[in-house]
């Protein structure tokens, strides 16, 4: 076996464990492969093995990698998704759109309204997560869940046709204690379900939260997609250059 299919393997027994003490079904759970930093032919590597959904940071780094990937994302069958989870720039919007299957990253009105426009120039309806912050690290992303930001985003949204809300995402602070981590994923699920009741035309069933190191306590908090980089991976090397 690859690197690749052994780290696979000793993933999905810790997906499959961490859902059974949960008393969860496997379906109820998306992995998707995080493969920034990665070039497309670790992409290509980790679809033969059966992984689908890729999320990546970077609208110029997947660029470079979208052509080899292209081929896999036109079959008919089980085709290959690539998600953007990193921040996103309203002017990069249009070339995320063109780019990405799905945007994770919506942290604003303006830049939903820019995808909206987007999408709509494609003849797209594009899936869209909206990416919470709710961890005081000032380098966090997201919308604070609080906020009239938030309101107007989630207010608009609905009337927004080429945009496809589905749910919600976020980051758990990093290095903090387990009970910290396990708070921010709750209070994910929290704000989904006071969100899906205030907004019922918004069908807000994704909970896109949990990474390698903390995917378990995720899926006990009821996440439907955990994003796993290095766990399959392996570590990254540090960016360098320019986004
Ligand atoms: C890099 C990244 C991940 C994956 O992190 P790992 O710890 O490598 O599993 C997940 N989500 C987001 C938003 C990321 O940027």
């Amino acid at each position: 076996m690859s690197g690749l299919a052994e780290n696979l393997a000793r993933l999905e027994e810790a997906i499959a464990s961490a859902c059974r003490a949960a008393g969860r079904s496997r379906g109820e759970v998306d992995l998707m492969a995080v493969s920034k930093t990665y070039p497309a032919a670790t992409i290509a590597e980790a679809e033969a093995l059966g992984l689908t959904l890729f999320g990546e940071n970077r609208v110029q780094e997947f660029a470079a990698k979208v052509s080899e990937i292209d081929p896999l994302r036109l079959r008919a069958e089980r085709p290959l998704r690539a998600h953007l989870i990193g921040h996103l720039q309203s002017n990069k919007a249009q070339r995320a759109v063109e780019l990405f299957d799905g945007i994770d990253s919506l942290d604003s009105l303006r830049l939903a309204e820019r995808l909206n426009e987007a999408a709509g120039r494609l003849g797209k309806r594009l899936p869209v997560l909206i990416e919470v912050k709710l961890s005081p690290e000032e380098t966090k992303a997201g919308l604070e869940p609080e906020s009239a930001e938030a309101a107007a985003l989630l207010e608009r949204l609905p009337e927004l046709e080429h945009l496809d809300a589905r749910g919600l995402m976020t980051i758990a602070p990093w290095g903090v204690a387990e009970p910290v981590t396990r708070a921010c994923f709750r209070a994910l699920r929290g704000w989904r379900e006071r969100w899906a009741a205030a907004y019922p035309r918004l069908a807000l069933e994704v909970l896109s939260m949990g990474m390698s190191g903390d995917f378990a306590l995720a899926i006990d908090e009821g996440a439907t997609r955990i994003r796993v980089g290095t766990a399959l991976f392996g570590k990254r090397s540090p960016y360098t250059g320019t986004a």
